[in-house]
């Protein structure tokens, strides 16, 4: 089988294996479509975030191909999708807590990020069913659009999480595929007011498309705070603010600038800059700062009965369309340049 793996930055290989055997707990499955998510690209661009030699890939939609002996409720020919987090169910104190992705031994064993070979590939196998959060793809839902569930369910996830209630202000950050997600999401949930904030003006009219009323660009405006105010029309800041781009720019804009007295930020972007935060400008308004990492099964499985009953349509996300050969010209090292107008790539292994 066909398979692109990575040994360093810069350095994806095509490659010949051969088609794994499930063994007892575990299963096969022939890849439809995997995302190429932000973590790929820069694990391509440098070093340290994923080690290589590893197939990439955790953001998969594939079809049973076999199962292995003692596995129960899986059938061949059925599609199913292949999450990270993956997580160990019971044995530590975040799963007991039903908190799974937040698991303390699920980054390791997760498909693609961890030791374990990931989605760009025809076939990967699924190392131990148990442990890995696998679900259904239901009748009526196109497996491009549910292969979205890294990137909606970790919007839908920072919502949930949040204290954001209906009638709401909201100020999101960033407009890469987890915060136009946040944004469609926010309208969804019944936001009064979304405010964007992004700083390249080729997608402004894309976060206006899906449902921010009004889109800044902090880096043009002398006074972001008092532009976000405006915006919001009440004085004051939003209520609840999600930080989708984990730049040390936009976590300190969104904290000391973009929420009300009292207000939330959803630090929902991660990412390796220190921050130069300054308390006096934050904690005698007693911001509340709540992280929000990945998403549940639970979420999933919600995600996608929406998809299924028609209440949310995310297929615009998906700009294209690529073969497994193409992964490192049409894929990491295109969406390694700047303005480079995608949003999110797939990559479809067995087409
Ligand atoms: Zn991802
Ligand atoms: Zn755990």
């Amino acid at each position: 089988m066909k398979c692109a793996v990575y040994y360093g930055p810069g350095d994806v290989r095509l490659e010949d294996r051969p088609v794994p055997e499930p063994g007892p707990g575990q299963l096969l499955v022939r890849v439809d479509y995997v995302g190429i998510c932000g973590t790929d690209v820069h694990s391509y661009q440098r070093a340290g975030i994923i080690a290589p030699v590893r197939v990439f890939g955790h953001e998969t939609v594939g079809t049973v191909a076999r199962v292995g002996e003692g596995v129960a409720g899986f059938l061949p020919g059925e599609q199913i999708l292949c999450g990270p987090p993956t997580h160990c169910r019971e044995n530590c104190p975040s799963c007991r807590r039903g908190e799974t992705n937040i698991c303390l031994n699920g980054f390791p064993r997760t498909a693609g990020i961890g030791a374990l070979d990931g989605g760009y590939a025809e076939y990967m196998l699924v190392h131990d069913v148990r442990h890995t959060m696998l679900v259904p793809v239901p009748a009526g839902v196109d497996a491009r659009e549910a292969v979205l569930f890294d990137v909606v369910c970790v919007a839908f996830h920072a919502i949930r999480k949040s204290r954001f209630r209906l009638g709401d202000t909201a100020v999101v950050s960033g407009g890469g595929s987890i915060g136009l997600s946040a944004i469609a999401l926010l309208k969804l949930a019944g936001a009064s007011r979304i405010i964007a904030l992004e700083v390249a003006e080729d997608k402004h009219a894309i976060m206006r498309a899906y449902g921010a009323d009004q889109v800044i660009n902090p880096a043009q405006v002398h006074d972001v705070g008092a532009a976000v105010r405006d915006a919001i029309g009440s004085g004051v800041g939003a209520d609840v603010v999600f930080e989708c781009v984990g730049r040390a720019e936009s976590v300190e804009t969104c904290v000391m600038h973009c929420v009300r007295p009292g207000g939330q930020v959803m630090l929902v972007g991660a990412g390796a800059e220190p921050l130069s935060l300054v308390t006096a400008r934050f904690v005698p308004r007693e911001i509340d700062l709540q992280c929000s990492f990945v998403y549940t099964e639970d979420e999933v499985r919600t995600y996608l009965a929406l998809m299924a009953a028609g209440k949310v349509d995310f297929s615009a996300l998906v700009t294209d369309v690529i073969r497994l050969e193409e992964c490192v010209e049409r894929g990491l090292e295109r969406l390694s340049r700047p303005g480079n107008g995608q949003i999110k790539v797939l990559i479809a292994p067995s087409a």
